[in-house]
């Protein structure tokens, strides 16, 4: 049988990003891939480990058509990696870090070895004893998580990921541990710890003190004693403060994530990957792919069908990564080929919520959104199942602890942020709704380019409210809302991240967590500049209700330097 694949024509956004990043490049520097070339290295390389199966062939074309037609993209060392020599194909690695001096400079350097590689770290500075407690070999104090944490920040800073990126950290504190004020406040000064994210890992008995309005214990994790107790509303009080000041510290829910453990048998989680969507045992690692459901509305419904076999492929494909990675370090081998988890998650879902019409903010937005994750989850899950039975089950598990059916992987899905892949497939970002509609390109000359959303350009041309004067107005404005040129319900439809409340942005993060995601999501709460603290304090609790294992806030223009801006792209 031979494997149909549609031509494709990538816009030139993703060439610039693909020749200055992906393709491959010759000796004086120039790329010598392109597009469909580095989808059959990918392919090859990531259906090599199937070369005794009887359709390793046809196998091979349906990898290459998954990826060239941009239905599913894999995370991005793996774009960049797979068949190359380098072979390491994750982005998420947890790191622990033990109470010693040797556990923590060999976590720096172990962390290293994994930027180096292009994967992103996470770590825990749960375990370290607190600022000024005893050090018995020198009879001094200990400096504390916080001093440590500034080693790993300067670390990643000398160590660019493959030369292709940033090294990316998440650093995780513990609510209970003593010296959890001095890291709520240590990003205040936007110029410290550049390379981390700051989450506090909240408990549930933590926020039981909150809603009783009590005092909770903080805890030495060395000697385990109680050093201190705290009014939880005002630690909270303060993290809510430091979150609407500049979006951190971020909150992860570990007990909720803790009760979703898929093989507590082998230990707790203590920490995710630096955005959030993956939470990982200690040495851990998690390989990622995203499927583009934007490729999937055909005649203004969802087809199941062609979703389905997409999510076959997409489950073997990242599961066989598995088996060509070449790992960092042999603990993260080791415990990976255990728990052999993967996170397949999506992209483009505002542009299956647009092309049918559906608001994201709206009760419709989210049945639909949950409906197909779920749907995702279980034949990922049904794929996984076949995979054991074809190979072998992932090592740890274990029938007397796990009430599941034997499976290939302990954890399928997750959501990720696809900040880069996302920009090749030319769709909005993970789950997030499209943050522009009408981005200004500044170019030479002071001249600006208007690049106009591709479903809004058609929308407005096909219904006739298309000119250049609308697509400048709303350019400048930021927004789709109030312009009356544009029918009400096609204001609703294209409301961005702006327009939609934080309320509507958590329920979708939390139904969608609820309804298909093994692990978490990667995504942004984003609330308008005049969003108060009485918000944002309500928006982590509506979080913790909602069953989110995660929650970062962002308001509007709260940052020195903003990532993203509605007005200008350059
Ligand atoms: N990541 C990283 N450095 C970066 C961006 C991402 O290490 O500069 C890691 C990090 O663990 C993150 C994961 O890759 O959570 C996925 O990020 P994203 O989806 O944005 O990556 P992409 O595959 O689109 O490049």
């Amino acid at each position: 049988m031979t494997v149909e694949t549609q031509a494709v024509k990538l816009t030139e956004t993703a060439e610039t990003v693909l020749k200055r990043r992906y393709y491959l490049k010759g000796e004086q520097g120039e790329p010598v891939e392109n597009w469909e070339k580095l989808c059959r290295r990918v392919a090859n390389a990531v259906a090599l480990p199937d070369r005794d199966l009887d359709d390793y062939e046809e196998l091979k074309d349906h990898f290459f058509s998954l990826i060239y037609q941009l239905d599913f993209l894999p995370n991005s060392p793996c774009l960049m990696n797979a068949g190359t020599g380098i072979g390491q194909l994750s982005a998420c690695f947890v790191l622990p870090v033990e109470d010693s001096m040797e556990g923590i400079f060999s976590a720096v350097k172990n962390g290293a070895l994994v930027h180096k590689t292009g994967g992103g770290t996470g770590y825990s500075f749960s375990r370290l004893r607190p600022k000024n407690a005893t050090v018995s070999s020198t009879q001094g104090v200990a400096s504390g998580p916080l001093s440590f944490a500034a080693v790993f920040d300067v670390a990643t800073e000398t160590i660019k990921q493959g030369g292709k990126r940033r090294g990316a950290n998440m650093g995780v504190l513990r609510v209970d541990h003593p010296d959890i004020m001095d890291f709520i406040c240590a990003k205040e000064d936007q110029t410290r710890f550049t390379n981390f994210n700051f989450s506090v890992a909240i408990t549930d008995a933590f926020m039981k003190a909150l809603y009783d309005e009590a005092e909770y214990d903080l805890v030495d994790p060395v000697t385990c004693e109680i050093v201190e107790r705290l009014n939880a509303r005002e630690v909270y009080d303060k993290i809510v403060e430091l979150a609407w000041h500049n979006g951190e510290p971020g909150v992860l829910f570990i007990d909720t994530a803790n009760r979703a453990n898929p093989t507590p048998q082998l230990g707790e989680f203590e920490a995710t990957n630096p955005c959030g969507e993956q939470w990982l045992l200690p040495y851990e690692s998690c390989n990622l792919g995203s499927i583009n459901l934007g490729q999937f509305v055909k005649g203004g419904e969802v087809d199941y069908d062609r979703l389905a076999r997409c999510t076959r492929l997409a489950t073997r494909f990242l599961d066989n990564v598995i088996d060509c990675n070449v790992f960092p370090i042999p603990e993260i081998a080791e415990m990976t080929m255990k728990t052999r988890k993967i996170g397949l998650g999506v992209m483009g879902l505002h542009d299956m919520l647009i092309q049918m019409a559906i608001p994201y903010g709206s009760r419709n937005a989210r049945e639909l959104s949950s409906k197909v994750m779920s749907f995702i989850r279980r034949v990922s899950q049904e794929t996984s199942e076949e995979l054991a039975r074809i190979k072998e089950p992932f090592p740890a598990y274990d029938p007397k602890t796990n009430d599941y059916t034997p499976r290939r992987n302990a954890a399928l899905t997750s959501i990720q942020p696809t900040g880069t892949v996302s920009m090749i497939a030319d769709c909005a970002s993970g789950c997030e709704p499209y943050f522009s509609i009408v981005m200004v390109k500044h170019v030479m000359d002071g001249d600006r380019l208007l690049m106009v959303n591709k479903h809004f350009e058609r929308v407005a041309k096909e219904e006739g409210f298309y000119s250049s004067e609308l697509m400048a107005k709303v350019a400048d404005t930021g927004t789709v809302v109030g312009h009356s040129e544009i029918p009400a319900v096609w204001q609703d439809v294209f409301r961005t991240a702006q327009d939609i409340s934080y309320g509507d942005h958590i329920q979708m993060q939390g139904n969608l967590q609820c309804n298909g995601v093994d692990s978490s999501i990667s995504k942004t709460i984003n609330m308008s500049n005049a969003a108060t603290k009485e918000d944002v304090r309500l928006a982590y609790m509506m979080g913790y209700e909602l069953g989110c294992k995660g929650l970062t806030v962002y308001r509007d223009g709260s940052r020195d330097h903003q990532v993203l801006n509605t007005k200008s792209a350059s």
